[in-house]
């Protein structure tokens, strides 16, 4: 419980952070400091996160801001990770390809898109740490639609070619 606190008011100062402690970041050169985790050694910043003087050894430039290793430990790590951009799902851009593909006029391609696509979904909606969920949307909508499309087709020229099979067979053209 206490360490979830302590979690959030990291958190809450990483939010907060960029607009109050610009000018706090580097300690001016008059004020001589001891870093917290090497006290023999002369701090040249103080961490953002937690305030601590800290020396060149231990201190960490991330995306500009000064953060002590300890805080970095604790929890900037995973908002690095997810501030970082995510993949693409890789079967959404197949499913996509394959669409595209099957709108040129391949039915395969297209019942493949079908499948990769919702596959994609599948994963992605499992796996948020991945992009591409429209992509895969796309892919799958172009193959669902150019294989019904497809089956409709086949099924009218079926349907055609029995209705002129049984009025031949009805009607058997008289010589
Ligand atoms: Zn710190
Ligand atoms: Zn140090």
């Amino acid at each position: 419980m206490k360490k979830a606190a302590t979690h959030a008011v990291i958190e809450l100062y990483w939010l907060v952070g960029p607009l109050v402690s610009n000018q706090s970041n580097r300690i001016s050169t008059e004020e001589v400091m001891q870093c917290y985790y090497h006290p023999s050694i002369e701090a040249v910043a103080t961490c953002t996160n937690c305030g601590k003087a800290i020396c060149q050894t231990c201190s960490v430039d991330v995306a500009g801001r000064i953060t002590c290793q300890k805080c970095l430990s604790l929890g900037s790590q995973t908002r690095f990770q997810a501030q970082s951009t995510k993949p693409t799902n890789t079967l959404a851009i197949v499913s996509l390809v394959l669409g595209i593909l099957g709108l040129c006029g391949g039915l395969p391609f297209a019942i493949v898109a079908w499948i990769t696509g919702h596959m994609a979904r599948k994963q992605l909606l499992e796996n948020p740490n991945q992009e591409g969920l429209q992509l895969a949307n796309v892919g799958r909508g172009l193959g669902i639609a150019i294989t019904v499309l497809n089956c409709v087709t086949v099924a009218c020229v079926i349907v055609i070619f029995l209705l002129y099979m049984l009025g031949y067979l009805l009607e058997p053209p008289s010589y």
